[in-house]
């Protein structure tokens, strides 16, 4: 749970440069960057920098680092001049999270279906 970035962690090592990434806005306390595999023409993903195993714990811990993220959703989807975007956070294994720190999928630039399946 703690914050401190953890050494065998994909996206500590993003926030730390040690993994390169292309990154799309970053601030004082968030990344925002390209996923690798995207799902749609605009498919960022935006993580706090601090370490959190998923968007829960961000927001238990730290409610305004977690607000953080969801305003630099907003910010990407301005960026990509999107209208109507999906934030996604995935939480658990059922649900598809390979990643554990705390990330926000942006989706859009295509139509979407509900429910996703
Ligand atoms: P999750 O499945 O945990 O919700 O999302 C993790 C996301 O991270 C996936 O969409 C995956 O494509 C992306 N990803 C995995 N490894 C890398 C990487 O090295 N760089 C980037 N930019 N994205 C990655
Ligand atoms: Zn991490």
């Amino acid at each position: 749970m703690a914050a401190e970035p953890q050494d065998d962690c994909l996206f500590c090592k993003i926030v730390e440069g040690h993994v390169p990434a292309t990154i799309v806005r970053e601030t004082e306390t968030t990344v925002a960057f390209r996923d690798i595999n995207p799902q749609a023409p605009t498919h960022v993903l935006v993580i706090p920098k601090a370490h959190y195993p998923n968007a829960a714990a961000l927001a238990a811990a730290e409610p305004t680092l977690a607000a953080d993220v969801l305003r630099e959703a907003q910010a990407v989807a301005d960026e990509d001049k999107l209208e109507s975007y999906r934030i996604v956070f995935n939480t658990g294994a059922g649900a598809g999270q390979t990643v554990w720190h705390a990330h926000a999928h942006i989706l859009g630039g295509r139509g979407m279906q509900w429910p996703p399946g």
